[in-house]
């Protein structure tokens, strides 16, 4: 980069999904000649890509604003608390602009308006797989914006629209494009991957000039010729989902859906207006892992919902014993502004509610614990994320593990000046507890 680039500091909040949206606006910026700044000080101006998810996430977003105030002075914001642009501009009225999600050509003429571009073909330089925020040997695909649910806890669809997929064939070329930058695992993220293409009614796309349609199953099948791990979240529990199953149980990709059940209760989970809530899920789990036994699923839940009494709280431990999820993570019932569950009956207190989440998380690690129990012995492929020569250990992942959620594989090893990140290694399971194995 010349000396006279101008510079941009970039602060990412937020989920994997407004992560991809920080890629996508650093990719753009690199392309037309902007350096990345990694301080205050050196920038010419700095973007926040926000999240507005639950009131933390807001008043985390908002300090990070008015950080990058204090140290720099001049603001762009972006991201999904930029729906609320007032709010914004009643804490910090001196943000240069401000965005909403997914608005990468609005922040990028916010750029442009407030640091013109000096643009050198010969010097700006972007790899094809765009600028990664993730280590390099993984990376999310983002395969569709919005959703077209209404969970009542949830502001996600005002903020982002309704489902918007992309079309296969760029999903694809995304997603060559990493495999062959050396990426050996890919993260398939949406707000609910089981209804990709719906809204495009499974359009016919082209990759490599072959006609794909845009679905599921397609998708997942064309992702498992690149000879990398993919790995799906936001799954529900839908019929076609069983499609899915068979191509885990051939070794295409990876044994593992995340699922956000929420909850086990089918009164909580109508009050909650989940997808799928009139599925019989035990049984299609059941189902699923009779097809495919080495099957991980993650979950995520919320105890404390509005109106959540004991007996509905005791059919969520019931059905998670009897679901023996392997990996499961929990939040207590916080309102969102403007979400319509604020508007339910019967709030829980925060005592029960802490109670509660006590409660839950005291099975879900017994759970998780007795699953780990049994790979020990087990041979299995990891991926290498991090390498410890001090503390003489490789830290890596199964297949049964998620980057950044789930658990670890720690591997002792004597020779570890020969293994670097984004190695697949084979290994024996010698030890588990709650949550992380240990291997040789
Ligand atoms: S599925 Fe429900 S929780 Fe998830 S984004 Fe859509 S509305 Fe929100």
């Amino acid at each position: 980069m010349s000396k006279s680039s101008p510079k941009v500091g970039f602060v990412s909040l937020g989920c994997p999904k407004a992560l991809v949206d920080s890629e996508r606006i650093l990719t753009q910026l690199r392309s037309e000649g902007y350096e990345v700044s990694p301080s205050y000080d050196d920038a010419d101006l700095v973007v926040v890509n926000t999240c507005g998810f639950i009131d933390s996430a807001v008043q985390e977003s908002l300090d990070a604003i008015g950080e990058a105030l204090a140290e720099n002075g001049k603001v762009i914001v972006t991201g999904c608390l930029g729906k609320r642009e007032d709010q914004i501009r009643e804490v910090h009225p001196s943000v240069l602009k401000v965005t909403g999600p997914h608005a990468y050509e609005e922040v990028m003429g916010a750029v442009h308006e407030y640091l013109p571009p000096k643009h050198d073909p010969f010097m700006d330089l972007v790899p094809p797989q765009g600028v990664r925020l993730t280590p390099r040997h993984y990376a999310y695909v983002k395969i569709s914006e919005g959703c077209n649910h209404r969970c009542t806890f949830c502001i996600i669809p005002s903020m982002r629209g309704d489902l918007a997929s992309r079309p296969i064939g760029s999903v694809m070329a995304e997603a060559e494009n990493l495999a062959k930058a050396g990426v050996k695992e890919l993260l398939i993220i949406s707000q609910d991957t089981s209804a990709y293409g719906v809204d495009l009614k499974y359009k016919l796309d082209f990759w490599g000039g072959r006609p794909l349609k845009t679905r599921m199953k397609e998708m997942c099948e064309a992702l498992g010729e690149l000879g990398v791990w993919v790995r799906l979240h936001y799954v529900y529990p839908y019929p076609h989902v069983d499609e899915i199953i068979p191509l885990m149980a051939e070794g295409k990709i990876l044994p593992y859906l995340d699922i956000p059940f929420q909850h086990g209760s089918p009164s909580v989970l109508a009050r909650m207006k989940r997808p799928a809530h009139a599925e019989n899920t035990l049984a299609r789990i059941k189902k699923w892992r009779e097809i495919c036994p080495e099957l991980t699923i993650r979950s995520t839940f919320i105890v404390g919902f509005p109106g959540e009494t004991e007996a509905e709280f005791q059919e969520l431990l019931d059905w998670l014993r009897e679901a023996d999820l392997d990996r499961v993570g929990c939040f207590t019932y916080s309102p969102v502004e403007g979400a319509k569950a604020n508007e339910l009956a019967d709030p829980v207190p925060p005592e029960i509610q802490q109670e509660r989440y006590e409660r839950f998380m005291t099975l879900a690690a017994e759970i998780s614990a007795a699953r780990l129990q049994k790979k020990i012995g087990l041979e299995m492929d990891v991926i290498v994320d991090d390498v410890d020569l001090e503390e003489g250990v490789a830290i890596a992942r199964s297949k049964a593990d998620a980057p950044e959620i789930d658990g670890n594989v720690f591997i002792d090893r004597a020779d570890l000046g020969s293994i670097k990140p984004g190695d697949i290694l084979r290994v024996r399971i010698t030890d588990a507890d709650e949550y992380d194995l240990y291997a040789e």
